[in-house]
């Protein structure tokens, strides 16, 4: 081993293995700070309505800003924090920052859309998470339709009983639950019924070759029909192109997200943005 002093002042081993582990353990370290150091923020993605052209709701996306290392990506830290416990200090931040918003947005005047937040797996099965999501809502006085959860099929699957329990009692209590990255999970669609999904998101990777690819066209209007046909909504993530946005029309999708109309942006461009709601790039 060859050990160097980088400019952090911790060791790093400078052959392969080592090297990405020991970026991963110095992540790890970095994050627990991150909070206290005021090193994370959110970014907003709207979510769009194609029929009305208006945004119905943002998809909050957390971010890291390290001040040696930069912008790290939410592939690399989340995967690390959900190694740890760590992965609840930062979905408890992730859900307070995000009421707290909404009700400032609220005080705004801008009354109309949600904001959905990623909830992973050890989150959702935390018994107090339903405690959780009723003090936050309750401390910001915000109604609980303005905040949706996303969870991937892998998570609905983890401890189905406990899930579904957990996912009727947020509905009852009026929080809509998404399915996100439909699709490439494993889940049977025979499973997927039994949910109470309210929405299901189709993965990106559906969207991303439709037009190179005739049975991906296939496959993209069944998953919709069959959202449709279960009685929920259905947004398409991922939507970069004139192309896609106008296969996903023709075939029944009147909800997407993507780069086509706007990447994720800090929340002062949302506001310039919902304040400029019909100019809407289309
Ligand atoms: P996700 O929940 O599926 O979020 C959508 C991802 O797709 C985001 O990546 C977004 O920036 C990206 N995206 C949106 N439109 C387009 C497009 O048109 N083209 C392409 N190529 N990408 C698009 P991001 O922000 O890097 O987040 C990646 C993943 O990290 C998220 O996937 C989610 O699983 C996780 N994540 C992000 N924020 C949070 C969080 O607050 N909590 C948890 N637990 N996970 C989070
Ligand atoms: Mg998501
Ligand atoms: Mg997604
Ligand atoms: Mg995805």
């Amino acid at each position: 081993y060859l050990a160097k002093e980088n400019k952090t002042g911790i060791q790093q081993y400078q052959t392969g293995m080592s090297k990405s582990l020991s970026r991963k353990m110095l992540l790890e370290q970095y994050l627990h700070r991150a909070i206290e150091h005021d090193e994370l923020y959110l970014e907003y993605q709207p979510i769009i309505d194609v029929c009305s052209n208006e945004i119905i709701g943002l998809e909050a996306l957390l971010r890291w800003m390290h001040p040696v290392l930069g912008n790290i990506s939410p592939g690399e830290f989340i995967q690390i924090a959900e190694e740890s416990d760590l992965i609840l200090k930062l979905s408890n931040w992730v859900l307070f920052t995000v009421c707290r918003q909404r009700r400032y947005w609220m005080d705004q005047g801008l009354a109309y859309f949600y904001i959905s937040i990623n909830v992973p797996a050890q989150q959702i099965h935390q018994d107090t998470f339903i405690e959780t999501i009723k003090r936050a809502l309750k401390q910001y006085k915000l109604p609980a339709e303005f905040l949706k959860i996303e969870i991937t099929e892998r998570t609905a699957m983890t401890n189905v009983v406990k899930a579904l329990t957990t996912m009727r009692e947020l509905q009852e209590f009026g929080v809509d639950i998404i399915l996100d990255d439909f699709g490439i999970g494993y889940s049977s669609i025979s499973y997927l019924v039994q949910y109470p999904f309210n929405t299901i998101k189709i993965d990106k990777s559906f969207i991303q070759d439709l037009h190179h690819n005739s049975s991906q066209k296939s496959v993209c209007r069944s998953l919709v029909a069959m959202g449709k046909n279960l009685g929920m909504n259905v947004v398409a993530e991922g939507v970069e192109e004139f192309e896609q946005y106008y296969y996903l029309c023709s075939i029944g999708c009147d909800k997407m997200q993507g780069y086509y109309f706007s990447k994720p942006i800090s929340q002062d461009l949302v506001e310039s943005l919902t304040n400029h709601i019909y100019t809407v790039k289309l």
